[in-house]
């Protein structure tokens, strides 16, 4: 059987679930976008990703033709359809057809798509062993150009930092900003334990605000440890005594090596693999629950 895929209130078989090479989205990255997931029949923190999608789009003058609950009550449908209770659910709303020019004026009508699809997680050893991974040329897209705090369809930046990892023989990248500080990976935000405090960069520094690292700064107030948004550089990165990434397909993954340097002993750390035990505890609770027949 293959996926339903939701286009504009229909559900479509995966193979004939098709929009326009006209669509914005597709010519200029002119949309906006939420990566979500499901635990055995809870979309976890589905009213967050939702605010953050219109949040983006409001910013980017993109019109969403739902209401949030009518948006939230779609993702369940798209689940339901295709009988998933553990899921990822890539949410998308871009611009609509158009002409090939940029006037968004041209774009009639925005197009909301849901793709729901089992998730694939990286394998278990790495979150065990930890992540050897580096720094690369690519700076994060500065605020004032495109904001990181729009999720918007255009991940080219990322993308790039991504590329340059891989040739140069590693599976992620830190990208720093403009002005050399840590901004955060290609897709994951970032955070350093030093002598038992957490820190990770402010929105400022061009990362985006993950809901991942919202909840992981929510389970640090909740164990009183001391959390802070801070500016770091590289130097931080290497003497911290343990380093770990947030989002939400990797959940938090342990970081062990960064640009040659170990990180602590080289394990994953005391703090970073009691984060992970309570993150996977709030993602049985925090979200909006549905049922499968
Ligand atoms: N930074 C970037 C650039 C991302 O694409 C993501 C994934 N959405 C994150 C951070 C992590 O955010 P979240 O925890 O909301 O998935």
């Amino acid at each position: 059987m293959g996926f339903k895929v939701y286009i504009n209130g229909k559900l479509f078989e995966k193979e004939n679930a098709k929009i326009s090479v006209f669509d914005h989205g597709l010519l200029y990255g002119d949309g906006v976008f939420e990566g979500i997931r499901s635990y055995n029949c809870l979309v976890f923190k589905l009213k967050e990703h939702i605010d953050r999608l219109y949040e983006s789009a409001q910013s980017i003058m993109l019109n969403v033709p739902l209401s949030k609950q009518e948006m939230i009550a779609a993702v369940v449908k798209t689940l339901k359809a295709n009988k998933l209770k553990d899921a990822y659910i890539r949410l998308i709303v871009t611009r609509g057809e158009g002409d090939l020019g940029l006037d968004p004026r041209k774009c009639k009508r925005s197009c909301v798509i849901m793709i729901t699809d089992k998730i694939v997680l990286y394998p278990e050893k790495l979150y065990k062993q930890g992540l050897k991974i580096i720094t690369v040329p690519t700076v994060r897209n500065l605020p004032e150009a495109l904001n990181p705090q729009i999720k918007s369809l255009n991940y080219l930046n990322n993308i790039l930092a991504k590329i340059e990892a891989i040739n140069a023989g590693y599976e992620e990248a830190i990208m720093m900003n403009s002005l050399g500080y840590v901004a955060e990976c290609t897709g994951d935000n970032i955070f350093i334990v030093k002598k038992g405090r957490l820190y990770t960069p402010p929105q400022c520094m061009g990362s985006l605000r993950g809901i991942t690292r919202d909840e992981v700064l929510k389970i640090s107030a909740k164990l009183k440890i001391a959390a802070h948004e801070q500016i770091l550089t590289r130097h931080e990165l290497f003497i911290a005594d343990e380093v770990f990434l947030t989002g939400t397909a990797v959940e938090i993954i342990p970081a062990v090596g960064i640009d040659g340097r170990t990180i602590g002993n080289g394990k994953p750390g005391k703090l970073t693999l009691k984060f992970i035990s309570e993150f996977r505890k709030s993602t049985k609770s925090n979200g909006v629950k549905y049922t499968i027949s």
